[in-house]
């Protein structure tokens, strides 16, 4: 069996290797994060190249989402074993260049600091574990109370919960990396920190012209209290729940990440659920019972893919992490219903309507597979939102089409010859499905396709179909 919700790992030094990428795949990454919090697109480069070279050699079709830094504010140098702040004590957050922080100080590179922050702010660092309170602003320092106190490393992150900052979402850095991604192959954008669809829309400016699918990083308390809008403006959304349970309280993620998945379903929007999911797999071959029903669950509230962060990119086991994974996602999805999303009237188009027709002639046929044959990648995108239990195998001639095909729920991407007609596209369909033994000769299957093909109409036909046994193959 092979999983419907979809897994995305992330690239870091403990998965950079072409051998690790190649195992990583096999234990069932659907997609690979690229993190420009750590490097640019040239330092990136050799990593999505390996990906390329890994999944020619698998013959799948693996996209890269690149994850876009935001204005993700830091501490600077500290000492390498860290320092430990202490609860009572005073702490100063700089703007001067300090070689070493202690405990005492530390920079931050910041430059709204002082102004963002007065007598009462609340700054946590450290994703939260250390909290400060603000007592003063004098000259570049903010002078801090120790809350709570905590071990501090280099480059932690600072989060001031509840305060408007005045930097722009979209950095110097994020810029630069745009360009890059609108030169380069890459299949998909995360924008990080999104406070308002102008940032969406900023985004889609820098990349000048190139479509590609922008997901928006839901971290901010702006950002849900723009969600509606922010949904529309967007491909997708990733929650972040790493920031977003700092900037938020902890307790209020579970019922948010509810709530955004709901949401997203309606509006055929793409949904990842982010952050710690086997967090304890950093350092153990083993989840924490409670990650292994947090994935579950998520699976549960019907998300599209989740990811893992560390654990692929500088943990010790991502192997075996991608690994429990896909064995839980497998086992949740096992007593998942199909979802019987309430489209939007501004998506009731044909092929939703074909979407949902699909779907249920499937169940009362008991087919094996729905085809979508070739066309935009709407009915394809639109089936997957009813989370069928079967297949969705969606057929396309272009590799980066495929490759975007591949991260939909339940979605199997088929490469088929440019400009196949509609009898070799189902020939090609029953091949994949024969072959990768979902299905055998004689089975039913239910066929969706925008007729003629390959003259961007709207979907208008559903077919039933027999699996016919042939030599025909997938390329
Ligand atoms: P990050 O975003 O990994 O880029 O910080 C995810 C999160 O905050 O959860
Ligand atoms: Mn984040």
């Amino acid at each position: 069996m092979q999983n419907s919700t979809k897994i995305i790992a992330t690239l870091g030094p403990s998965s950079f290797a072409p051998q690790e990428i190649t195992d990583l795949i096999n234990a069932g990454v659907d997609c690979f994060r690229v993190n420009f919090s750590h490097g640019d697109g040239n330092a990136h480069q050799p990593h999505i190249d390996a990906v390329r070279a890994a999944s020619k050699i698998l013959n799948v079709h693996i996209p890269i989402l690149a994850d876009i830094q935001g204005p993700k504010i830091r501490v600077g140098n500290m000492p390498r074993e860290g320092a430990r702040l202490i609860e009572g004590e005073q702490f100063i957050l700089t703007g001067e260049d300090v070689e070493t922080g202690s405990a005492k100080i530390a920079n931050t590179s910041y430059q709204f600091l002082t102004r963002d922050a007065g007598p009462g702010t609340r700054i946590l660092l450290a994703e939260g574990t250390i909290e400060l309170h603000v007592e003063k602003i004098q000259g570049k320092e903010v002078l801090c109370r120790v809350i709570t106190g905590g071990l501090l490393f280099s480059h932690k992150g600072l989060n001031m919960p509840g305060t408007r900052m005045s930097v722009e979402t979209l950095t110097e850095k994020d810029v630069a990396d745009l360009a890059f991604i609108s030169e380069s192959d890459i299949d998909m954008v995360a924008i990080s920190f999104v406070r308002s669809v102008e940032d969406l829309n900023q985004a889609r400016r820098l990349l000048l012209g190139k479509k590609i699918p922008v997901m928006a990083k839901l971290e901010r308390p702006e950002a849900l209290e723009n969600l509606d809008a922010i949904l529309d403006a967007s491909d997708g959304v990733m929650i972040a729940r790493g920031d977003l349970g700092v900037e938020m309280n902890f307790e209020t993620i579970p019922v948010l990440q509810k709530k955004i998945l709901q949401k997203a379903a309606v509006r055929g929007k793409w949904v990842i659920v982010a952050t710690q999911m086997l967090g304890s797999m950093v350092n153990s071959p083993r989840p924490s019972r409670a990650e292994v029903s947090d994935v579950a669950n998520a699976v549960l509230d019907g998300t599209d893919a989740v990811m893992l962060s560390e654990e692929t990119a500088t943990g010790k086991y991502p192997t075996e992490a991608v690994d429990a994974m896909a064995r839980i996602v497998q086992e949740a999805e096992s007593i998942l219903p199909h979802s019987v999303p309430e489209f939007d009237a501004d998506i009731m188009t044909f092929a939703a309507g074909a979407a949902g027709a699909a779907v249920s002639a499937a169940e009362r046929i008991h087919a094996k597979a729905i085809i979508a044959l070739a066309g935009s990648g709407v009915t394809a995108l639109l089936l997957s939102k009813w989370r069928p239990s079967i297949p969705i195998l969606a057929l396309s001639a272009h590799e980066p089409t495929l490759r975007r095909l591949n991260v939909l729920r339940g979605v199997i991407p088929v490469k088929i010859l440019e400009k196949s007609d509609m009898e070799t596209q189902i020939r090609m369909a029953d091949g994949c499905l024969i072959q990768k033994k979902r299905a055998e000769a004689g089975d039913p299957v239910i066929v969706v396709a925008a007729i003629p093909l390959g003259q961007k109409k709207e979907t208008n036909t559903i077919r039933f179909h027999k699996v016919r046994s042939q030599d025909a193959a997938p390329i």
